[in-house]
């Protein structure tokens, strides 16, 4: 099997796997009991703590351990929204193509009185830092970009968008899930003040993940109850898991380098092999974009049948159609980049993993080039494409 979808998820690595399973083993105490257990647990958790914010430039107690991402998300973008509105001010500003934890959570902020502005992510993918600038106004009180998006990978300039930010004295929000443990972070030269992170991207466990929030901001609860987390978000420690994030991260941070170096010319080599396919296109730009990401799309056929086919042939894929959603609306982030319905809805992306080989590259392109080909020999659009009864768009 070649699993090419760490986009979704990643294997954990064995150093989480290891240090997650002693910490259940040896240190099951409550980090809020007195005794010498529970305290030994708190220290574990304060050890991780510090280990997760040395990889982005943070201090320890700019670290609130969440659920994940898009628990993180939620509560960077609720806490900016509730602090400006105390001093009435109620513009936020985002992207086109930010991950739906983002996306909704703006759908209900508007809904409670806040105006929302996205900005255009153009046809590479890319946010303009000029219309930010442009779009900035006194009453802004919340700026969130994403770092890398999680569906065709581009990397945004976030140096300059936080440093205009910084500037104009507004805070900057950035999901960083796709980023953190893949490409350097830096909260202080990127005028970061909140970014969210998830652990499962980078090769932890799933359902844990951590807010970075600046000295400073004032987080707003989205779960009440005990104080753990310096009193901003409720709730007994998942030990386990935040010390399996932190020494996924740890070893991920460590081989950031090398392991980019490596995917760079695999993803290169998997985008030129799938060029080859007549009436197909990259999505997003094809270097600002993450080490492992591909994403494309080809013309005539539907996402779903491509990824089905290919699981059958063993490999791992994903569509950019919401068809986890019983519904079959092609991606908002590729109708974002301009792509039209019908061609946004026959995409595929893959996403390489660290140990990726050349070899699995071949096979890949080899499968994606013969189920292609299949699927357009009965595929009634396409049949209208060759006819000339419909113009090719790719
Ligand atoms: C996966 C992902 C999330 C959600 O993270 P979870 O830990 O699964 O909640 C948010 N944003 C981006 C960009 C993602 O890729």
């Amino acid at each position: 099997m070649i699993y090419a979808d760490n986009a979704a998820t990643t294997k954990m690595s064995r150093a989480a796997i290891d240090a997650m399973t002693a910490c259940m083993e040896q240190e099951y105490g409550n980090p809020s009991s007195l005794y010498a257990l529970g305290q030994h647990a708190k220290e574990t958790l304060e050890r991780a703590r510090a280990q997760v914010a040395a990889v982005i430039g943070a201090q320890p107690e700019e670290i609130y351990f969440t659920s994940g991402g898009s628990e993180a998300d939620n509560q960077a973008l609720r806490s900016a929204a509730e602090a400006g509105r105390k001093k009435g001010k109620t513009h936020i500003i985002s992207t086109a193509f930010e991950h739906h934890a983002v996306l909704h959570t703006l759908k209900k902020l508007e809904a409670e009185g806040f105006d929302v502005t996205l900005l255009p992510v153009h046809t590479d993918g890319l946010v303009r830092v000029e219309e930010l600038d442009a779009a900035l106004r006194e009453s802004t009180c919340l700026v969130s970009v994403m770092t890398a998006n999680n569906e065709i990978g581009t990397i945004q300039p976030i140096a300059e968008l936080g440093a205009l930010c910084r500037a104009r004295g507004v805070p900057f929000h950035t999901d960083a899930v796709q980023a953190v443990g893949h490409l350097p972070i830096d909260v202080e030269a990127q005028h970061i003040d909140l970014l969210s992170a998830s652990a499962h991207k980078f090769h932890g466990p799933r359902g844990v993940g951590f807010l970075y929030a600046r000295k400073g901001i004032r987080l707003t609860n989205l779960i009440e109850g005990g104080a753990q987390e310096r009193g901003k978000r409720a709730g007994t420690e998942n030990v386990a898991g935040i010390v399996g994030m932190a020494a996924a991260l740890e070893a991920s941070a460590a081989h950031m380098e090398e392991t980019a170096a490596r995917l760079v010319p695999l993803r290169d080599r998997l985008i030129a092999g799938l060029r080859e396919i007549p009436h197909s296109a990259l999505n997003g730009d094809a270097d600002h974009r993450l080490p492992g990401n591909v994403n494309f799309c080809f013309e005539g056929i539907e996402g779903e049948s491509l990824l089905l086919l290919l699981d059958d042939r063993g490999i791992c894929a994903s569509s950019g159609s919401a068809c986890t959603s019983g519904s079959l609306d092609p991606s908002h982030v590729l109708l974002a980049i301009g792509r039209v319905h019908d061609v946004a809805h026959g995409s595929l992306r893959l996403t390489l993993g660290d140990d990726a080989t050349a070899e699995d590259v071949d096979t890949i392109i080899q499968n994606v080039k013969e189920v292609v080909e299949y699927l357009r020999g009965f595929s009634p659009i396409w049949r209208d494409l060759q006819s000339g009864k419909k113009p090719f768009i790719l």
